[in-house]
């Protein structure tokens, strides 16, 4: 088997460092977005915390609006029921005591409405036990995510650096003629410009290659182009011989 030319294994080396920069570079500009989730996420548990608490609040207000209106309506009933003692005739005593049931009436239905309004406070505070609970688990996840994120921003930034120096030494061992088509290609075709061939196909765009293609593929010794992608395709075989 011919051996791989030494230009065509450094363009498939100098791919291969690319390849390996970008992915950093990808993951390193990623980060922003994914502290942002995190920070969204405990934004959003902390809102609803307060919304719960907001709604507590709001239902307690209310049931002390409704003990008041109660507190009206049993002095208006001890009022009319002082008062019956003062009435001097049958109809007007009847009439009295309808005025009293009707209070005593409404008094009632508030008192349902207050019962009511305690069963759905009781509610609410586990809503605001359990929102406060996420809220401050929230909190742990979003540190979490944090040091994370630091520590992989460190590491992601060193590499960077490191396979950017290896990626430029890379390029020094390619022919200045194969390196800018090289990187022509790089940027036209998502910064995969140099593929193997992969069951007989283009790596790249996986279109079949034709005998002849192989042929040349298999000599090693030219920058073949994919008739379809353009990229270089190189077969590994011919780098093993
Ligand atoms: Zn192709």
């Amino acid at each position: 088997m011919t051996p791989l030319s030494s230009d065509l294994s450094a363009l498939l080396e100098l791919q291969r460092r690319d390849h390996a920069l970008a992915d950093r570079v990808g993951r390193h500009a990623a980060l922003p977005g994914r502290r942002r989730e995190a920070l969204e996420t405990l934004e959003a548990a902390r809102a609803a915390a307060e919304k719960a608490k907001r709604d507590l609040e709001t239902a307690r207000t209310e049931r002390r609006g409704l003990e008041k209106e109660i507190a009206g309506f049993q002095a208006e009933t001890e009022r009319l029921e002082r008062q019956l003692f003062d009435v001097k005739t049958n109809d007007e005593y009847k009439a009295m005591q309808h005025q009293i049931a009707t209070v005593k009436e409404k008094s009632s239905a508030i008192e349902t409405a207050i019962l009511e309004h305690m069963e759905r406070e009781e509610w609410l505070e586990a809503a605001v036990k359990a929102e406060e609970e996420a809220a401050a688990a929230a909190a742990t996840a979003k540190a979490e995510a944090d040091r994370t994120l630091d520590a992989e921003q460190v590491t992601l930034e060193t590499e960077i650096t490191e396979r950017t120096t290896a990626r430029d030494e890379a390029r020094r061992a390619v022919p200045a003629a194969l390196l800018s088509r090289y990187d022509r290609l790089l940027a036209a075709r998502e910064g995969l410009a140099v593929v193997e061939v992969v069951n007989a196909a283009c790596g790249g765009c996986h279109r079949a290659l034709t005998a002849h293609d192989l042929q040349i593929l298999k000599q090693g010794d030219t920058a073949h182009a994919c008739e379809e992608c353009g990229r270089i395709v190189i077969d590994p075989a011919a780098a093993s011989g």
